[in-house]
């Protein structure tokens, strides 16, 4: 709880509509689309670095919680304010800085939507490759402060590769700046990725300088449909063994089919059990020679069908629709973002699949099957106690599953509230109290983000 005085302080150094009191305004911050629900003490929405700073000396003075966030699409709850707190908002630090495609970087405040962000980059035939399916509704500063991954990720990385320097600010107050604008820099310890999937858990990030590359001029995809999950995953192999690596490499497995099936009009004929959706870019000649090799991978299929263009993006647009398609089926949805190595897929979707049925719940198996990242989501209705049970015990079987195939309990999604209690099974004692010491160099009294800190 903060006290009046503190209230005012907050309303000075925030004026107008820059601070939040009333716990009605404060309601879409007080979730995320992990539909959790934490009410912060305030929320405040800061236009300048000097705020930033301002802020954070005074919350680490009065012992004052903070959490960062960004557009809350976060699935796990890292961003809401458990215990109290007041919530950061990057909303109107959201200014793309410069775009520069002599040194092939951007600098932008973190509120930039990272798909704003794409557009305005492919104006200068520039490339940020870094695209999560929250694209549309997610911050640059969350994407960084989550190493989100994404779709093109099997070729592309993940967050982390394009992050050359950031601006922080530590609390205290003190204004940090990590890296720079070289895309090649070996001073130092690298304090700049050690920021890159922190989630928020050292400091406020104000600014960040990403890497860019050429934008591909060409790219086309592929949906291949199965008639079983085995002859998919070894479309997978194949897929990957052309000698060009594709973009993107999503699975669909036949729950997950089905309930798109449901949700709408669908481009594989009803009742398929295993779907791939694979892209490729690069110049024109050479996607349409990886194309041809992708073909013969990717064959024997029961559907082989490519888009370009307008009928390229109507396949991914299905590829989006998981989401809502899963809350027609059920109203509640425990995400498991597991990753295994490519060469344990088969076992792990298998085991998953079993799981889902020895606890009669759906699992829908999907995801970046390209670099081993495995969507598993329970879906059930927690109004049910029974149900409800049978699903946390089937996350736990799911995760303890991913941990014997030297896989990871996240991917991209990270741990926040809903997966803290997780992290023991996979991280020992002593990595996590040299994480918990090098966080304290950053926060030495414990104010970012409590409870939730990713270790
Ligand atoms: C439909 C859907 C699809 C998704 N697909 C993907 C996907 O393909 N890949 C993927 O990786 N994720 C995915 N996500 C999860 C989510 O979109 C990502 O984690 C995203 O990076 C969060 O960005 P955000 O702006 O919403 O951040 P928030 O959810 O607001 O915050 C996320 C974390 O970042 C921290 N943070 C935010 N801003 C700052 C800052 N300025 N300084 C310090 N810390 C900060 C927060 O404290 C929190 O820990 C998906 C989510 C949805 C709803």
């Amino acid at each position: 709880m903060l006290t009046a005085e503190q209230k005012n302080y907050l309303k000075d150094l925030f004026p107008g509509d820059e601070a939040i009191f009333s716990p009605a305004s404060m309601l879409a911050y007080a979730t995320d689309a992990s539909r959790i629900l934490a009410m912060p003490d305030a929320v405040v929405r800061p236009r300048s670095l000097e705020q930033l700073a301002k802020l954070m000396a005074w919350a680490q003075e009065h012992g004052v919680p903070i959490h960062p966030r960004g557009r809350g699409t976060g699935v796990v709850g890292a961003s809401l304010a458990q215990g109290g707190g007041v919530v950061v908002s990057s909303l109107f630090m959201n200014e793309i800085l410069e775009i520069n495609s002599k040194d092939f970087l951007a600098r932008a405040q973190p509120g930039v939507v990272n798909a704003d962000l794409q557009a305005e980059l492919a104006k200068h035939r520039l490339f940020y490759p870094p695209d999560p399916a929250s694209a549309a509704i997610s911050s640059i500063g969350g994407n960084v402060s989550t190493n989100a991954g994404g779709m093109r990720a099997v070729k592309y990385g993940v967050t982390r590769d394009y992050v050359l320097g950031l601006t922080a600010v530590l609390p205290g107050g003190k204004i940090l700046h990590t890296g720079g604008r070289c895309h090649k820099d070996v001073i130092g310890l690298d304090l700049t990725s050690l920021f890159v999937g922190s989630a928020g858990a050292l400091g406020v990030i104000a600014e960040i300088t990403l890497k860019l590359i050429p934008l591909p001029p060409a790219s086309a995809s592929i949906l291949a449909v199965y008639d079983n999950l085995e002859q998919a995953l070894d479309a997978v192999d194949r897929g990957l063994s052309i000698g060009a690596l594709p973009v993107t490499l999503e699975l669909m497995s036949r729950n997950t089919l089905l309930a798109l099936e449901r949700a709408g009009e669908v481009p594989w004929p009803c009742g398929a059990q295993a779907a791939l959706l694979v892209k490729l870019d690069g110049s024109e000649p050479a996607v349409e020679h990886d194309l041809e090799k992708m073909h013969a991978a990717l064959a024997p299929a029961a559907l082989l069908r490519t888009g370009r263009g307008r009928e390229e993006t109507d396949l991914w647009e299905v590829r989006r629709l998981i989401n809502p398609a899963a809350y027609k089926i059920a109203p509640d949805k425990l995400s498991n973002d597991v990753a295994v190595p490519r060469s344990k897929l088969k076992e792990a979707i298998e085991g998953f699949e079993a799981i889902g049925r020895e606890m009669r719940l759906n699992v829908l198996c999907f995801g970046h099957v390209g670099d081993g990242n495995v969507h598993a989501n329970i879906l059930h209705d927690a109004s049910n106690v029974d149900e409800r049970r049978r699903a946390l015990k089937a996350r736990r079987r799911i995760l303890d599953t991913t941990l014997s195939l030297e896989g990871t309990i996240s991917g991209e999604h990270g741990t926040g509230i809903s997966k803290h209690g997780f992290i023991g099974l996979q991280l020992c004692e002593d990595q996590r109290r040299i994480m918990a010491d090098i966080k304290a160099v950053f926060d030495p009294t414990g104010i970012m983000t409590p409870g939730k800190e990713p270790f």
